[in-house]
């Protein structure tokens, strides 16, 4: 395993489902605390470490709720943002979407067109800087209700405002008690705008989700889609239609959504024909990264390293990135492989 550990750690991936405060690392909570002293968050990073040790799921609400806190000003957008693009280039991904809840932060009294030129910003120097290519996904957080939803496809499809990196749209936030169908006219509206759907759904709801994501929100991916392997009906229409799950696995055991990595229903997908990309949803909060996400999904599925590599170019298929962009994508993940394999 340890040799799979090197080849995973250097192979070029592209990560698909993660969140934009949820990737916000110790060292780079550290930054953000530093230029906010009145912040509960502590700014020395050996006390973060603690602060970041989850007992509960009710702890890491409040963690997250803590880091949204200190997202108060352009600048800390823009920072976040730029830091979190390092972290990805250290774990060699080329190309990530980013889901971004712009609602949060224009909530909090952000300035919309400086929040957008922040971010824009952070994503064209850390394409130059380290070669990560990022594209963003904004999606409603779905407890904060209709108003949300309305604001989120507002900020998403405002000529002025819409960001060059925007691709899709999106919906997060807790599933149970939150109906997937009621957002089916914001996302008509962005899909309507070019956007592609990807909705969050049966992760901690059953496979009924998962079709109302389909059916009302024609979802072109699934992020999590869990409870999918409880329907067999349901696998033969992801695979028939090749709409592919983005799985997370250690964020399912993290959320409970699935009890222990060993029950994971990550190949029962495969095995049903359903396209599967691996990715790392909120790492450091659940305390991982998209190299350990491969890791858990070598083992899972018994991938050894020609496995990894399609992995890696599944998720690459199915993204939003342009046609030459995977092509080079696709190119260099075959070159490093071979290059691996070679006698
Ligand atoms: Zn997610």
């Amino acid at each position: 395993m340890t040799d799979l550990h090197a080849f995973i750690a250097g192979l070029p991936k592209a990560e698909l489902h993660v969140h934009h405060v949820g990737s916000a690392s110790p060292r780079i909570v550290s930054e953000l605390a530093a230029r906010h002293h009145d912040s509960k968050v502590p700014s020395d990073p050996e006390a973060l470490v603690d602060f970041f040790t989850f007992t509960d799921f009710a702890h890491f609400i409040d963690v997250y709720l803590s880091v949204v806190d200190l997202i108060r000003a352009p600048e800390d957008v823009r920072l976040l943002t730029y830091e979190v693009a390092r972290d990805m280039a250290r774990q060699q991904i080329r190309y990530a979407e980013l889901t971004i809840t712009p609602f949060s932060s224009t909530r909090r009294g952000i300035d919309e067109g400086a929040f957008m030129d922040a971010i824009e910003d952070a994503r064209i120097a850390a394409e130059a800087d380290f070669g990560t290519i990022l594209r963003w996904c904004f999606d409603i957080p779905g407890e904060a209700g209709l108003e949300s939803a309305e604001e989120t496809v507002r900020l998403a499809t405002t000529d002025k405002l819409r960001p060059e990196g925007l691709v899709s749209f999106g919906l997060g936030g807790p599933e149970i008690g939150v109906p997937r169908p009621q957002f089916k006219p914001y996302f008509d509206r962005a899909i309507a705008a070019g956007l592609h759907s990807v909705p969050h759904a049966g992760e901690t709801t059953g496979p009924e989700t998962v079709w109302d994501a389909l059916t009302d929100l024609r979802a072109e991916r699934i992020g999590h889609g869990t409870s999918s392997a409880r329907d067999p009906k349901l696998l033969a229409h992801l695979a028939e239609h090749r709409i592919p799950l983005e799985v997370c696995p250690t964020s399912n055991i993290a959320t409970r959504a699935v009890r222990t990595l060993d029950e994971h229903p990550m190949k029962t997908f495969v095995e049903a024909g359903v396209v599967v990309t691996v990715n790392s949803d909120d790492p450091p909060m659940f305390g991982t990264d998209l190299n350990n996400e491969y890791a858990v999904a070598a083992r899972l599925l018994g991938l050894d390293e020609r496995g990894l590599a399609e992995l890696a170019k599944n998720a690459v298929d199915v993204s939003f990135l342009d046609a030459p962009g995977k092509a080079a994508l696709a190119a260099e993940i075959d070159t490093y492989t071979a290059g691996w394999l070679a006698p």
